[in-house]
């Protein structure tokens, strides 16, 4: 059975590295405070508060719309969207409306994506700013908690809204998606996606044409994958037992990985959007464009187009490293100081990523840096290590931090070639296997019996064209 899935994204991004709130002067920087400490009565929506536009913010959203490829309007404007839950506090959320005269910041956009080998266009349908929510936190889970705490210190903080078209035939292309999306604002330089909650997200799923299922909660792009398999096994087992698909919101529950329904279409929300009357609408001019266009910094496909014509390196290792921001910034920073391209890309594409894969790790998240790396690469070629102890040895460095250099003397894995210890070695290899020293006159194969043994009594640290030529040299002394 091969249904054809289908599958759209709401992201919201903070806008990070904005230092303070979309719509009042409290510190944007919520993580690690103690709860309900950076507050104002605007932010919490008392009485005779008047909210007031975050100019940085408005600049941001901007770039991230251009960076999507977007149409922007000419006017835009902020609305009341209307709804009664404990982690607003004034009881409406000031976002962007695209109708009943108001606009996206940004429409009509798209992103490229590298799917199995070929590229493919997801079309962006909005981009808007909005204010987050507070967070509320639940004992235990959503669905069996006894109460609930509210934290209001992200209530405000400015989001970005991404709304993509139903263009995702699969959970992986949807990964692929918002690392591509996390690179870009990364880019942008006004998102740090290595922060908890700063990227979260919402899916639309159907299954061949059935009832679409929001999944809401998704809150970082590795769980994103999770979830929608999950709830695409779940519709496909409904569908096999000739059950209905109904229309539904259900929640993600990370802690568990399943999705827990919320509520069913009966009992979806009536926003009453209505024009922020406290706002001024938004004018965005040429000229305005035109200065955040010329200052746009170099983004993932202009830097993957460079990686390609600068190091030379194949489109799909550039593509690659440039889908995560401090994968490119640390390639760059290893070419810096080694040279040679291609070499420092094979190891971040095989083994470097395969360890933090194994780890569950991200780069940024590792231990390993460009200057251990360069250290290691230079190991091998100066002879001390081969490239088998190296690979050997990545995998202390991601996890402890330590140098290569370290970790060799620490572990005694230098490469032995000294000729002399070598040559006794040899001679206690001859001694101890007389029958295969016999055979090695006629017999390629007890040759390489005879250097294996030399290096089972080096734990494989001997130099291997050394060793071959000592054996070989003592052979034909015979
Ligand atoms: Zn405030």
């Amino acid at each position: 059975m091969s249904e054809k899935v289908v599958i759209g994204l709401e992201v919201h991004c903070q806008l990070t590295s904005l230092k303070t709130k979309l719509f009042c002067s409290c510190p944007s920087n919520y993580r690690g405070r103690e709860p309900n400490t950076l507050v104002c009565p605007t932010c919490l929506g008392l009485p005779g508060s008047l909210p007031v536009l975050n100019q940085k913010a408005l600049e941001y959203g901007l770039m991230v719309a251009l960076a999507l490829n977007c149409k922007i309007p000419k006017r835009t404007m902020f609305f009341r969207k209307n709804y009664f839950y404990p982690d607003m506090a004034k009881n409406f959320q000031i976002s962007m409306f695209d109708r009943a005269g108001g606009a996206p910041l940004g429409y009509d956009g798209y992103v490229t994506l590298a799917v199995g080998g070929t590229q493919k266009l997801v079309r962006i349908r909005r981009v808007h700013l909005e204010e987050d929510p507070g967070r509320l936190v639940y004992p235990g889970t959503i669905d069996t908690a006894p109460y609930t705490l509210v934290d209001y210190n992200r209530h405000g903080v400015a989001l970005v809204e991404v709304v993509t078209e139903p263009d995702f035939e699969s959970p992986k292309e949807a990964r692929a998606f918002l690392q591509k999306l996390r690179s870009i604002l990364e880019h942008l330089g006004v998102f740090d996606g290595g922060l908890e909650g700063a990227m979260r997200c919402d899916a639309n799923i159907s299954i061949a044409g059935g009832a679409r299922v929001e999944v809401k909660n998704i809150g970082s792009f590795k769980d994103v994958e999770r979830a929608l398999t999950f709830e695409i096994m779940r519709q496909k087992q409904l569908l096999a037992k000739k059950v209905a698909v109904v229309r539904e919101t259900r929640h993600w529950d990370g802690e568990r990985r399943i999705t827990v329904s919320l509520r069913t279409k009966e009992e979806e929300y009536d926003y009453r959007y209505f024009p922020e009357p406290d706002l001024v609408p938004v004018e965005i001019t040429e000229e305005m464009l035109d200065q955040i266009k010329a200052r746009l910094p170099e983004l993932p496909d202009a830097r993957q187009k460079r990686f390609v014509s600068q190091y030379g390196l194949p489109g799909y290792d550039a593509m690659v490293l440039t889908s995560d921001k401090a994968l490119a910034d640390f390639f760059e920073k290893a070419v810096a100081a080694y040279g040679k391209p291609k070499v420092v890309s094979n190891w971040l594409m095989s083994d470097v990523l395969r360890c933090l894969n194994e780890y569950n790790l991200e780069i940024w998240e590792s231990k390993l840096t460009p200057e251990h790396l360069v250290e290691m690469l230079k190991l091998i070629d100066e002879g001390v290590i081969s490239g088998k102890i190296a690979k050997n040895i990545l995998w202390d460095m991601v996890s402890s931090g330590k140098s290569p250099k370290q970790i060799v003397e620490e572990r005694g894995l230098t490469r032995i070639a000294d000729e002399e210890y070598l040559r006794k070695l040899v001679d206690e290899v001859f001694k101890e296997n007389p029958k295969a020293v016999e055979d090695a006159l006629s017999d390629e194969k007890a040759i390489h019996f005879l250097v294996g043994q030399l290096m089972k009594k080096t734990r494989g640290r001997a130099d291997p064209q050394l060793a071959n030529k000592i054996i070989r040299e003592k052979l034909a002394s015979k």
